[in-house]
């Protein structure tokens, strides 16, 4: 029996054929060989993250993984968003995943990335809509928090909001940004629409007569002119897992959402630096972060995003490099930790076919190691190799319960 478990997801590693790689997949292709070692001494199977056939968010999926039916708990991506970015969101919150964006004097959205606006610039403005007091709302307190490059979180707080309204992000250039909208006919929509267009409203005209704004302008530079709030979200009500299980739990990611999702079901979010969320991400720093963390925790949950950033690139000569990279650099977790002590599971949280750049309904692989475990006819990490294994094909939920009973914490039902 171990007492530790490792979970390495690389966002969207799961893969088609592609015919840039000879008709392989990425995984494939790549052969990565910590990967195949997991995979030839583990249970591999095929794992459906929400269910056969339905093209998973990176949210939802997360959700499924860590246990908990994205049906039943989820409850939008911008309280993720928010939890990872360290916002402590009370329950009535409601909280928006944001893009700083430049618009043309009729505002129609010309650049949702503000000419990929630097950290520096997206901090000073952001400070200054966090200091924003709504007049026509005033019982409600606005909380902006820059998180990465063009990228940021609002947070709504008071009484009587709902999550149940619209975007005003357009989710794409030429035309107008929207004016959000009641999404049902409860007061609440109603109020928590004009709280956020209020908002948009004022947030304009200081975003306008900000000196980093006019000091862009006159570089030529696209000035951040506008923000644009999607995802509405509120705080999911989850059991932890520490208390279902009985365990110390921590999170190793460079994106706001997975830090969010994790930190929701009750793991300690631990900052490496370097975890940028994107390619150029410091993988040897997160694997060392992970070898130190597992000493300390019982479940250690590890997040690489660039496979899915070069997806959604439509790179798969790029994927197959990436997932070489990832592979290399987990090497070291499996000759630093305790194997008698430890299991390893890899997998995705869902499949985005890099020759698409969409995430897909298909299954993933996935593959544990676990001193004991009942391995045996696979020798390699990939879509097709994985699907003889000895898991067979399951869903996202079964995971944790699958992992936590090699740990021994998964109670007996009935007697
Ligand atoms: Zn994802
Ligand atoms: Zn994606």
């Amino acid at each position: 029996m171990a007492s530790k478990a490792i979970i390495l997801v690389c966002d969207g590693m799961a893969d088609r054929r592609c015919l840039a790689l000879g008709g392989l997949t990425p995984l494939q292709a790549a052969r990565p060989k910590s990967f195949d070692w997991i995979a030839s001494k583990g249970e591999c199977g095929l794992m459906d993250p929400i269910s056969p056939g339905v093209p998973p968010g990176s949210d939802t999926a997360h959700l499924a993984i860590l246990g908990y039916d994205p049906y039943k708990h989820y409850t939008g991506r911008g309280a993720f968003e928010a939890l990872g970015a360290g916002i402590e969101l009370e329950p009535n919150d409601v909280a928006f995943r944001c893009n700083f964006a430049t618009v043309n004097d009729e505002g129609i959205v010309v650049d949702r990335r503000a000419g990929r606006i630097s950290n520096e610039d997206a901090e000073a403005l952001s400070e200054s809509l966090n200091d924003i007091r709504l007049v026509r709302n005033s019982d409600i307190k606005i909380m902006f928090k820059h998180t990465v490059e063009h990228r940021g979180v609002l947070v709504l707080r008071g009484e009587g909001l709902s999550r149940f309204v619209s975007d005003v992000d357009p989710h794409k250039v030429g035309v107008k940004f929207l004016y959000s909208k009641p999404l049902t006919d409860s007061p609440a929509s109603k109020k928590t629409a004009d709280v956020l267009n209020e908002f948009v409203e004022t947030s304009r005209r200081v975003l306008a007569e900000h000196e980093i704004n006019k000091r862009r302008v006159k570089c030529g530079q696209p000035p951040a002119n506008v923000v644009l709030p999607r995802g509405a979200g509120t705080l999911p009500m989850l059991e932890k897992l520490p208390t279902k299980f009985g365990i110390r739990a921590a999170v190793i990611a460079g994106g706001a959402v997975y830090k969010g999702v994790c930190k929701a079901a009750g793991f300690e979010v631990l900052d490496v630096k370097g975890a940028t969320g994107t390619v150029d991400t410091d993988l040897n720093a997160k694997m060392r972060a992970a070898v130190s963390a597992i000493k300390s925790y019982d479940l250690v949950f590890l997040h690489v995003k660039a496979t899915d950033v070069v997806s959604h690139d439509r790179n798969p000569v790029k994927k197959v490099e990436i997932i070489s990279r990832i592979s290399e650099a987990f090497s070291t977790i499996i000759s630093e930790v305790n194997l008698e002590d430890t299991c390893i599971t890899i997998t995705s949280d869902h499949t985005t076919p890099s020759e698409l750049g969409e995430h897909t309904g298909d299954p993933v692989p996935v593959a544990l190691y676990a001193p004991g475990a009942r391995y045996g006819g696979t020798e390699r990490f990939d879509e097709i190799s994985c699907a003889s294994g000895t898991l067979g094909r399951i869903r996202g939920v079964d995971l944790m319960p699958i992992i936590m009973n090699f740990l021994g914490k998964v109670p007996m039902y009935g007697e």
